[in-house]
């Protein structure tokens, strides 16, 4: 109906066009670009095709050096699994690392700042590892100013600290060493220095560049002067953005809350965040209703570097999408929805137009395999993992697609999506929402439901399996 609009010719003519090519339309069907493109020929017009990114053009502001004022580093924690990311995050959240700050910080939000003895701040992510980072780096979002590295004395450089450290290498990220467990009697931090050393990190006390400091996550040794070695490095850094402009940043995380609706953390990057703000935030929108500080207060805004939990937003935006406030609500909401149906497209054409008939043949021919998968999570910390978990199982004979993700229900759209795609449902701690379930029945899609992860990954690997054709 668009294109016959467009064209102005009836969309009597566009359907015959199509069925002409084979394809049985209705009026308010999507065509794909090669369609589209083969049928606006036939009547003497030629398709362009714009980016898919819709960007509000109105707020590329000049900043005047003068009004960038200093603002707090933000940091992430990689290192090797059971090197002691997660007890240094808790360590810096629940103790009064230097300040003497009242209480320790009991939510989480998925970043919170400290206030360092000078009054100096730091805001960590709270998602601890390099594939958090990359995550975020993927969908555009570079937050983090520093990375602080932990490495256990008591073991070495391992292949999570090596791909730690490409990661912040490649996003330009400077690295603070923490050497951690030095209260055991086996940590041996020369050790680990010395092959900081054979990877051309030389570390300053062996009379390099690079920052390490030897600590203890569990007893809280060394985190006070890390923290220092972390607002030294920020220092050279110069980090500065303007406060007195509409917010920008990016979303750390987001969820449905029962009683709340959508809540998302996001972390301001330049700006100032405030109560009533209309706020764009990858396919989402809305105006802000109230925001939170990690230890659960009220706050009415939220200056640079400052992670803050929103309510306001008509869904749930993806980590790593940015955000960004609008003068105008309605056009927030354009932006948003125009947004949303691009993804919708997108998805949309990029699925092969296959029979089940067809994958079979393919699939005995040896030359075609995929699983398409449709993944829904409560919490978009799920979704990430269980994405890379899934996209990690792709062998040359079986390439997994997750062809759509999101945190939520999984809602009747889902299940079309699968039936037009030849996908299978994947819900993690949620189920199917209103008709979504009958319908799944009606149109023969598997929908399985898990509330472990592994549960999911092996039931996957065992249906790849039962794809594999026989060793021959
Ligand atoms: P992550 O996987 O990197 O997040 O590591 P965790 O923080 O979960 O720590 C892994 C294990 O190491 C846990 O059993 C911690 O209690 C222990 N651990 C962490 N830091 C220290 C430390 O400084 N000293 C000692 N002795 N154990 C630690």
């Amino acid at each position: 109906n668009e294109i016959a609009t467009m064209m102005d010719v009836p969309v009597t003519k566009i359907i015959s066009a199509c069925m002409s090519l084979g394809m049985m339309v209705t009026m308010n069907q999507r065509l794909d670009a090669e369609t589209l493109s083969v049928v606006a020929e036939e009547f003497g017009f030629d398709v362009e095709f714009v980016s898919a990114e819709v960007e509000d053009t109105s707020q590329i502001v000049e900043e005047n050096p003068e009004d960038l004022k200093p603002r707090a580093p933000i940091v992430t924690v990689m290192g090797h699994v059971d090197h002691g990311k997660t007890s240094l995050l808790d360590y810096i959240r629940e103790e009064n690392v230097i300040a003497g700050e009242s209480g320790g910080i009991t939510q989480h939000i998925g970043a919170y700042s400290v206030k360092i003895g000078t009054g100096e701040t730091i805001s960590f992510l709270d998602t601890p590892g390099h594939e958090a980072f990359t995550a975020m780096r993927a969908r555009g979002a570079q937050v983090t100013d520093i990375a602080i590295i932990v490495i256990a004395a008591d073991d070495d450089v391992m292949p999570q600290t090596k791909e730690a450290i490409s990661h912040a290498q490649a996003a330009g990220v400077p690295i603070v060493f923490a050497l951690n467990k030095v209260d055991l009697p086996t940590a041996n931090v020369d050790k680990i220095k010395e092959s900081l050393a054979n990877m051309n990190l030389l570390v300053e006390d062996w009379g390099g560049k690079v920052q390490s400091q030897e600590i203890s996550a569990k007893l809280g040794t060394g985190i006070p002067e890390l923290l220092e070695k972390v607002l030294l490095e920020a220092e050279l850094l110069d980090l500065k953005a303007n406060p007195d402009r509409l917010a920008k940043g990016s979303v750390v995380e987001a969820f449905l809350d029962k009683g709340r609706g959508y809540v998302s953390t996001i972390l301001v990057q330049t700006g100032t965040l405030r109560i009533g703000d209309y706020v764009l935030a990858g396919t989402t929108s809305g105006k802000i209703k109230a925001m939170q500080d990690e230890r659960g207060n009220k706050v009415k805004e939220a200056g640079p570097s400052t992670p803050v939990s929103i309510l306001g937003l008509d869904g749930a935006p993806q980590a790593g999408d940015t955000f960004q406030v609008m003068q105008d609500e309605r056009e927030a909401k354009d932006i948003a929805s125009k947004r949303n149906q691009l993804q919708r497209e997108q998805s949309v054409r990029t699925q092969k137009h296959i029979t089940l008939d067809e994958i079979g043949r393919r699939i005995a021919l040896g030359d075609f395999k995929e699983l398409n998968i449709i993944l829904k999570a409560d919490v978009d910390g799920s979704v990430e993992a269980l994405t890379d978990s899934l996209q990690k199982l792709s062998t040359e004979e079986i390439q997994v697609n997750i062809i759509h993700r999101g945190v939520g229900a999984i809602t009747e759209s889902d299940v079309l999506l699968a039936s037009a795609s030849e996908a299978v449902i994947i819900g993690f701690n949620v189920r199917p929402a209103g008709n979504a379930r009958t319908l799944a029945d009606n149109e023969e899609i598997d929908i399985r439901m898990y509330s472990i992860i592994y549960d999911a990954i092996n039931d996957i690997k065992d249906a790849m399996e039962g794809m594999l054709s026989p060793e021959l």
